[in-house]
């Protein structure tokens, strides 16, 4: 694998596979690669999961899709969720414990029912509940509102116990994971990758993976390849613990138009609409905002009041709840919801696994499968719909 790799750079450090980044999608590629490749090293410039995959809701959603490819690739990691904790041999706390979208007002009914009309012809089991059968499910709503969608196959999983369980599963299977260090250079020769140069030195390899989420564009640079992906920041509120208070996954309409619609259809001026789960140990997480502001942490009040105001209107008991912290992440976006999969054009050995937007801890483990495929050569059809050429030709 690594023939010709130390022409020039003297004795140097070789292995197979260098994974840049240790997010939840990272450490799901290195698990997988790991049955694959003799050596892989996972460069880290924090700690494994430390930033989006630590800074984030725990969904699993299956509905929020879009109809069609998105919710097929969804389905497919979905699917694999069922005996991930088994392979992984750690529990991740995933349940399939069912998600809804509120339906706030009647406005956004026609919205939803076209939306989940689409889903149900895709095969996808979701209802219509109107304000009874709404209530009878989340009895802390309010009554005003209006209905909702439910999908019982959305689940939830925790995704700091998520990254940390495929970091572990890897290294028990050969991977060496280094945090703290960064990676400040990317060597090609005659098109092909060479060597990674990091703060701590150089390791000659022929294969990168460049799961660097957010940061990838950068990464990217290095090599000159142009990435569509930029961060678009997103806030939760953390509550204090409390008993049993809401039923699975909670989404509202707000938040799918937010995610789908364009910036002119949006009614709020932070793409803010609800997201609230509940932990295992008992804090709420209520999100959320979409902003495009770089990777800027500082967050006005007025973002924190409006996600406040606007869950609180829809669960007023939330009110009686004190906040014990806020996070703050940064999506990786491509603009159309996909991530991209993908060898980089004109640079043989760069392997590009990042831009999972809100969806990377639902997609971790197909990612994890699509690049092993990618790598082996594998006809996956689902790659095909993952290319970085769709955005040349403008789709
Ligand atoms: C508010 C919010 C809510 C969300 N809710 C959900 C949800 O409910 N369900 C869902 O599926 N998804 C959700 N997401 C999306 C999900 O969190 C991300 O898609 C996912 O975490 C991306 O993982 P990643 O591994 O690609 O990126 P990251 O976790 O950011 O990992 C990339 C890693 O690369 C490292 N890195 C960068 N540059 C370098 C370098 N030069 N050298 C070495 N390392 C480097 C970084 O330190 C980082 O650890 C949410 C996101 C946000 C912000």
């Amino acid at each position: 694998m690594n023939e010709n790799v130390n022409k020039g750079d003297g004795h140097m450090e070789t292995t197979d596979v260098v994974i840049i980044g240790g997010g939840v999608i990272g450490t799901s590629i290195a698990f997988r690669l790991a049955k694959l490749f003799k050596k892989i090293v996972v460069i880290e410039k924090g700690e494994v999961g430390g930033q989006t995959s630590a800074s984030c809701d725990k969904a699993i959603f299956l509905q929020s899709k879009r109809p069609g490819f998105p919710s097929k690739l969804a389905k497919a990691s979905s699917n694999m969720y069922r005996n991930l904790e088994e392979e992984l041999d750690m529990s991740v706390e995933y349940k399939q414990s069912g998600g809804m979208i509120v339906i706030e007002s009647e406005s956004h009914l026609p919205f939803m029912e076209s939306f989940i009309k689409s889903q149900r012809m895709a095969g996808m089991d979701v209802k219509l509940l109107d304000k009874e059968e709404t209530l009878r499910q989340q009895p802390c709503f309010s009554s005003h509102v209006f209905g909702s969608t439910y999908c019982k196959d959305d689940a939830e999983v925790n995704p700091l116990l998520l990254s940390q369980a495929f970091a572990d599963a890897a290294i028990r299977d050969g991977v060496d994971i280094r945090t703290h260090t960064e990676v400040i250079r990317i060597k090609v020769r005659k098109g092909k990758v060479t060597c990674v140069e990091t703060n701590k030195g150089k390791i000659a390899t022929n294969l990168v993976i460049n799961a660097a989420g957010p940061f990838a564009s950068s990464i990217a640079k290095m090599v000159n390849v142009d990435l569509p992906i930029k961060p678009r920041r997103g806030v939760i509120l953390i509550t204090e613990k409390v008993g049993p208070i809401i039923n699975g996954s909670i989404l509202c309409s707000q938040y799918l138009a937010a995610k789908h619609l364009t910036p002119e259809e949006k009614l709020s001026p932070f793409g803010i609409g609800l997201s609230l789960g509940q932990t295992e140990s008992g804090n709420l997480l209520i999100g959320g905002s979409r902003e495009f502001v770089g990777f800027n942490k500082k967050v006005s009040t007025e973002v924190f009041s409006e996600i406040a105001r606007h869950a609180c209107r829809i669960a007023p008991v939330l009110g009686n709840l004190r906040i014990i912290r806020t996070m703050v992440g940064f999506r990786p976006f491509t603009g159309d919801g996909l991530p991209i999969i993908d060898e980089a054009p004109g640079v043989q050995g760069l392997i590009i696994a990042a831009g999972h937007e809100g969806d990377g801890i639902a997609l971790a483990p197909i990612t994890g499968k699509l690049v092993a495929d990618l790598v082996q050569g594998k006809k996956n059809n689902l790659l095909d719909g993952l290319k970085l050429e769709r955005f040349a030709l403008g789709s």
